[in-house]
């Protein structure tokens, strides 16, 4: 075995495939990474095994599918192997920065195989004014008639939608406007983060596993200022930008009306998309400055896309499996391989975990349900796989744990053809995926009867495997954990409340 190979995973939240410049994106959002893939494997078709946050984990770091422990499982369980975990067995310096997510926290068991495990969470402002434009945030008379009108909405009938939009006009003007985009922003911007890495890295000698989580793309969408000027865009003013998110975000409004604004959101998005690739571009010349380059490992994906109102939704809910959803992009970058053009048929991030210690030639838990496709990707041949992609009808984001025990819904995807099953009503979806790549329309009941044969004695065999093969221990642990979380919480909020 030769000198081990550093390892540098990001992850961004929110991304989907179809917004980055190596998978064919118009809009310049990724120079940087655009670059890289000249010297990388290019995934085409990397599929999630689940959406969002929570669903999506467990494959990418414990090649494991989220809900094989469980639909009341959330998380990885105690002791799980991880890639943090086998590689600081192997003597890897191990760190972790997560830009506030509150679903890969130590809550729920990531920090496990890191010795440096930094997610901001402390960080996270008090939910944003802007989010409440839509309540009454307004005092005094204007409060006291607003509750007045809103007690009289549900007579007002036809006059009810300008009451809503002369009411959310209303809000956006009379709450107080921050004089920047910086302090409408949620989560801390992947410059944070990339100081902190650096930081870091610098700091350690020998090979390193670094996964940073980024979450600029997530909404509400307020990208820097510089990203937007990196794009070539105009700049948007605090107001806009906030107005925009809003609107956006608005309840009352159909698919149509959200549609005027769309353009002006996806602008917002993909500027944060372009902040990543800035910032990333820094991180790897400054491991590049420190001659570590050449022997790192780069991987580059996402946990899930976003709905951007392509099938009516907005944002990435976990009870549905569309392409805008479940395609991610996935850039590998491991030096001493030529690129090869990958295969075109869909690779599951359920495999990413294997085949990432195969290419650094770290052992591989027994655990691990995926398996390393490396030997394939590197000698640039073809494997035929299917990804299967799992998530929760009636489940909600953010979590509740009172929603996560509705029916599963599952997709089966092939390079072709992608089925999508609901079993309560039960509901099956057929879609050629090279005819209709939008999945407009899925096939007639009565056509393609082979290939609806052939995914749904696949999806059967997962069901089987999930439910017959539980881990009934890191079941329970999980469930353990979950409780003394809730109690502490609870506790919490006893001692807090006034007595
Ligand atoms: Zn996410």
């Amino acid at each position: 075995m030769g000198i081990q190979k550093s390892i540098v995973l990001v992850t961004v939240d929110c991304l989907r495939a179809d917004h980055v410049g190596f998978l064919g994106y118009e809009c310049p959002t990724t120079p940087f990474l655009d670059s890289l893939a000249a010297e990388s494997f290019v995934f085409p078709a990397a599929i999630v095994a689940g959406a969002p946050t929570y669903y999506s984990f467990p494959a990418i770091l414990a090649s494991r599918y989220p809900l094989a422990l469980g639909r009341d499982a959330l998380g990885l369980a105690p002791g799980e192997p991880t890639l943090a975990s086998v590689l600081k067995q192997a003597g890897y310096a191990t760190a972790s920065f997560a830009a506030a997510n509150a679903y890969i926290s130590a809550q729920f068991g990531y920090e496990q195989g890191f010795d440096t495990f930094q997610d901001f969470l402390d960080d996270e402002p008090e939910p944003l004014a802007s989010e409440k434009l839509n309540g009454a945030t307004a005092r005094g008379w204007a409060s006291r008639l607003n509750r007045k009108l809103q007690q009289a909405r549900p007579s007002l009938g036809p006059l009810g939608i300008l009451y809503d939009e002369l009411y959310f006009q209303y809000c956006q003007r009379k709450t107080p406007v921050p004089n920047s985009l910086d302090a409408l922003r949620r989560f801390p911007a992947a410059d944070v983060i990339v100081n902190e890495a650096c930081q870091w890295t610098a700091s350690v000698e020998g090979p390193f596993f670094l996964w940073l989580h980024l979450m600029d793309p997530h909404s509400p969408y307020y990208p820097t200022e510089k990203a937007l000027a990196l794009l070539g865009r105009c700049p948007v003013s605090p107001f806009r930008a906030r107005y925009l998110n809003s609107y956006w975000n608005r309840s009352d409004l159909d698919p149509r009306r959200l549609a005027r604004h769309r353009d002006q959101v996806i602008a917002l998005y993909d500027a944060g998309i372009r902040w990543v690739d800035a910032q990333l571009a820094r991180l790897i010349e400054m491991i590049r400055k420190a001659g570590r380059w050449e022997n790192c490992i780069f991987a580059f994906t996402a946990d899930h896309g976003e709905e951007l109102l392509d099938h009516g939704g907005r944002y990435h809910p976990p009870s549905r499996l569309m392409e805008e959803l479940i395609h991610v992009p996935l850039l590998l970058r491991v030096p001493g391989n030529a690129k090869r053009k990958a295969a075109q048929s869909p690779f599951s991030l359920l495999h990413f975990a294997p085949t990432l210690l195969d290419a650094a030639q770290a052992p591989i838990p027994s655990e691990f349900q995926g398996s390393s496709y490396w030997p394939q990707i590197q000698e640039g041949q073809s494997y035929d796989a299917v990804a299967i992609s799992e998530c929760v009808a009636g489940c909600t984001n953010p979590f509740r744990p009172e929603n996560r025990l509705g029916p599963r819904v599952l997709s089966v995807r092939e390079a072709r053809y992608k089925l999508v099953l609901h079993f309560d009503p039960p509901a099956e979806h057929l879609y050629d995926l090279e005819a209709d790549p939008g999945e407009h329309a899925p096939l007639a009941a009565t056509s393609a009867k082979p290939v609806r044969r052939r995914l749904l004695e696949m999806a059967h065999a997962h069901l089987k495997r999930s439910i017959g093969q539980r881990d009934l221990v890191a079941h329970a642990q999980v469930r353990l954990r979950d409780l003394q979380l809730e109690w502490k919480n609870s506790a919490a909020k006893a001692s807090a409340a006034p007595s």
